[in-house]
């Protein structure tokens, strides 16, 4: 439904480009610089055109963002002879504030004055919380029953979304200072990560497209909840976007904005952890939990509680929304270094594959199902194949 509505909206945007001003530049058809590898240009910059067919689709994951509406839960419980503390609930933002949330929970274990730390969970959560326990000094056990790539955080997009669907507008007042400190946290540790081979963290462009002007769109979905939106309190951190005029962009629609952000290549990034952790003497053991009285059994006396939505049935946390979530990867193009933001795709072109994912879809909220809907990803590739077919030549 959204879909064709964007196919509609698109269709209106071509047929104004083309009668309009927007059209004072004469400009070519794309499909030739598809053919022959030529590259486009937006507001000067290069843009090598996008392979997007279903054929060139290597996977297509399903995921559950853990939201919890008064945002992560991040604090200490006692439970019979251990202290847990919980970190868990990072909504759509958890590789983004993995660290400044770390960094709140290993302050809360470090109070009790342990040298050895357990950590239940490998996914961005454990994995980060893990490593500065080790930079702490701590010796530090890592039990999960699965490891990357064998987790949810594997599925993420991975871009720099410190606010995406990390509570709801309800309680975004009283949680806003702690998400700022986290978010300040961890931008200033991805800053440390750039530049390093495999590229696991690296600043792009990327490119918003509209029909109408920007400010009417929000990205809210019809079903879920109105989110805390906090990036007007660290906009120091990440450039302004800039609009492009018409004529200076190689795409169909009339708006345009350049924006720069951080993108995490997920497969380098989770590999770069691993190695560090293990590197550093981390310890892992492979291991479920069906209830939380089984940790009472785990030598470690202080332990950090690292399982995303694995806490709903865990530590039963009703408050644990699942918020489904779909991508499909394609080949990667070393080439393609620039993302792209449609009403209803984001496209991510990480070094290990171009990520392609629905957004804006309704019926994702509180919806647990991980099974895989490839007509939905087949659709958002072939429309992104009609926005590369229908880009021109400056
Ligand atoms: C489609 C999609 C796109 C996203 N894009 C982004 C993005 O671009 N940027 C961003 O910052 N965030 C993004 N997110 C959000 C991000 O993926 C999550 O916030 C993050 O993965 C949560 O990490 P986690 O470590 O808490 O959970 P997980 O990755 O689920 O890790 C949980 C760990 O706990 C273990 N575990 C769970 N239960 C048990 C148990 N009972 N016993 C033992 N072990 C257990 C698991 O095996 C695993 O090791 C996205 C999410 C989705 C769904």
């Amino acid at each position: 439904m959204e879909r064709r509505q964007f196919l509609r909206q698109a269709g209106a945007t071509l047929a104004v480009a083309s009668t309009g001003g927007l059209a004072a530049c004469v400009r070519q058809p794309v499909k030739s610089a598809i053919a022959t590898g030529d590259r486009l240009s937006a507001g000067g910059a290069a843009l090598a055109p996008i392979r997007a067919s279903v054929d060139r689709i290597t996977g297509v994951y399903v995921c559950t963002r853990p939201f919890r509406a008064e945002g992560p839960r991040i604090e200490m419980q006692k439970l019979g002879g251990k202290t847990i503390v919980h970190n868990y609930g990072h909504g759509g933002s958890g590789w983004s504030l993995s660290w400044g949330s770390g960094t709140l929970a290993l302050q809360m274990a470090q109070s009790t004055g342990t040298h050895e730390l357990g950590v239940i969970g490998c996914g961005a959560i454990g994995l980060t919380t893990a490593l500065l326990a080790q930079q702490a000094g701590l010796s530090v056990r890592i039990y999960a029953k699965a490891l990357p790539p064998d987790v949810f955080s594997m599925r993420a997009s991975g871009l720099w979304t410190p606010d995406s669907r990390i509570c709801d507008a309800a309680h975004a007042a009283g949680f806003a200072d702690r998400w700022e400190t986290m978010t300040r946290i961890s931008y200033a540790r991805f800053q440390s990560l750039l530049g390093l081979p495999g590229k696991p963290i690296e600043w792009i462009d990327g490119y918003s497209l509209a029909d109408a002007p920007f400010g009417s769109f929000h990205g809210e979905v019809s079903d879920e909840p109105a989110y805390g939106e906090f990036a007007d309190r660290v906009r120091d951190l990440t450039p302004r976007s800039v609009e492009l005029a018409p004529g200076s962009h190689p795409f169909p629609e009339p708006y345009v904005r350049r924006y720069t952000t951080l993108m995490f290549n997920i497969s380098s990034y989770a590999n770069l952890l691993m190695s560090e952790y293990l590197a550093a003497g981390g310890k892992i053991e492979i291991r479920e939990f069906t209830h939380a009285d089984e940790l009472q059994q785990l030598p470690e006396r202080t332990l950090v509680n690292a399982t995303g939505y694995g806490a709903r049935a865990l530590f039963n946390d009703e408050s644990l929304i699942p918020v489904r979530g779909q991508t499909a990867r394609l080949i990667p193009q070393p080439e393609v270094t620039y993302g792209l933001r449609l009403k209803d795709i984001s496209v991510v072109p990480r070094s290990d594959g171009i990520m392609v994912q629905v957004i804006g879809d309704s019926g994702n909220f509180n919806n647990p199902d991980l099974t895989p809907r490839r007509a939905d990803s087949e659709a958002a590739v072939r429309e992104l194949a009609d926005l590369m077919a229908n880009m021109r030549h400056s």
